[in-house]
């Protein structure tokens, strides 16, 4: 060992072998650095453990679990700079509007069997889509949207399903008042004026026009209010998206999560310190609240279909959408 190195030499936080290198955040060896930068760049897969759970150094699994419990931090890494972070996004949302518009469910699937082996096919010409066709690929693309989100390639198949369980529907409302607002309508709804409710709801005798106008209208009312970007309100939904404290999800799990929305926490913290100079904080809070409102919009909902299963029990609701109730 050279002198310099052994003068400067710390254990590896993750593998307690001696190393003078610091990389993402932490001591750690030319190895440990290695492993946990070629999973985030996918250059290899992540695998499931091969060790039996041995914490075995040559076990990438468990070597990038250690990574991960040892403060390896996932936005040293260089894809995650805001700039490209957004960009990402906004790509991720194109291909979500394109499989919105362009594709129809083959047939009705719950969401454990789309999670499976659920594709779409190129949707017929001439069809005519009701709000039940539509609330569909509202929610497929926006598992499609989830899936597409990097940290997804890390979660095993448990946690996965838990991470999409927990959002996916609220989240597909919340891309509804996203598109009608960015069309520059005042209410949720679908596209050829496709009311975002099924047209059976007029038979359900006491359902409260008042209940359904603030369900169409809350969230729009709010993005208009604070004049929101769609840059804001893709690292809005992600954020709600990368939520660490659903039951369930493994330690490992949490803490990638965690770390993935506290990087696009940054991210939107940015846009509003660069749109508001000192009175960022403001704006930042404003549009973290937006998850609240997406809560008060998703109680109504539930307050809905309680009406609709009652008078209407034979409604022909979609799985995925009787799924999220
Ligand atoms: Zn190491
Ligand atoms: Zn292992």
């Amino acid at each position: 060992m050279s002198p310099r190195v052994s003068l400067v030499s710390r254990p590896c936080s993750i593998c307690n072998n001696l190393t003078d290198e610091f990389n993402y955040g932490v001591i750690s060896c030319n190895p440990c650095k290695m492993v946990f930068r070629r999973v985030m760049k996918f250059e290899t897969k992540f695998d499931h453990c091969l060790c039996g759970n041995k914490k075995s150094t040559s076990c990438r699994c468990c070597r990038f679990s250690a990574c991960i419990a040892g403060g390896m931090k996932i936005s040293c890494i260089q894809k995650y700079k805001h700039a490209t972070l957004i960009q990402n996004l906004i790509k991720m949302d194109h291909k979500r509007n394109n499989t919105f518009f362009n594709y129809q469910m083959c047939e009705d699937l719950s969401l454990d069997q789309l999670m499976i082996s659920g594709v779409p096919k190129i949707k017929d010409q001439g069809v005519r889509f009701t709000s039940h066709d539509w609330v569909s690929m509202e929610i497929y693309s926006t598992i499609e949207f989830m899936k597409n989100l990097d940290l997804v390639h890390i979660l095993t198949s448990n946690d996965l399903m838990i991470f999409v369980k927990n959002a996916h529907f609220k989240c597909a409302i919340f891309f509804i008042a996203v598109r009608s607002y960015m069309a520059k309508m005042e209410f949720m709804t679908f596209p050829d004026n496709v009311d975002v409710f099924p047209e059976e709801i007029s038979n359900v005798p006491d359902y409260s026009p008042k209940l359904l106008n603030r369900i169409r209208t809350l969230l729009i009312s709010k993005f208009r209010e604070f004049d929101v970007s769609i840059e804001e309100l893709l690292l809005v939904v992600t954020i709600i998206i990368c939520d660490p404290s659903v039951a369930g999800l493994s330690e490992f799990s949490m803490n990638v999560i965690s770390q993935y929305q506290r990087i696009y926490s940054s991210a939107l913290q940015a846009i509003c310190q660069n749109k508001c100079k000192a009175s960022w904080p403001t704006r930042f809070t404003n549009l973290l609240f937006l998850s609240n409102i997406l809560t008060k919009t998703i109680k109504d909902l539930d307050d809905v279909v309680v009406l609709f299963k009652y008078h209407q029990p034979a409604l022909p609701l979609r799985k995925l959408v009787k799924d999220s109730f």
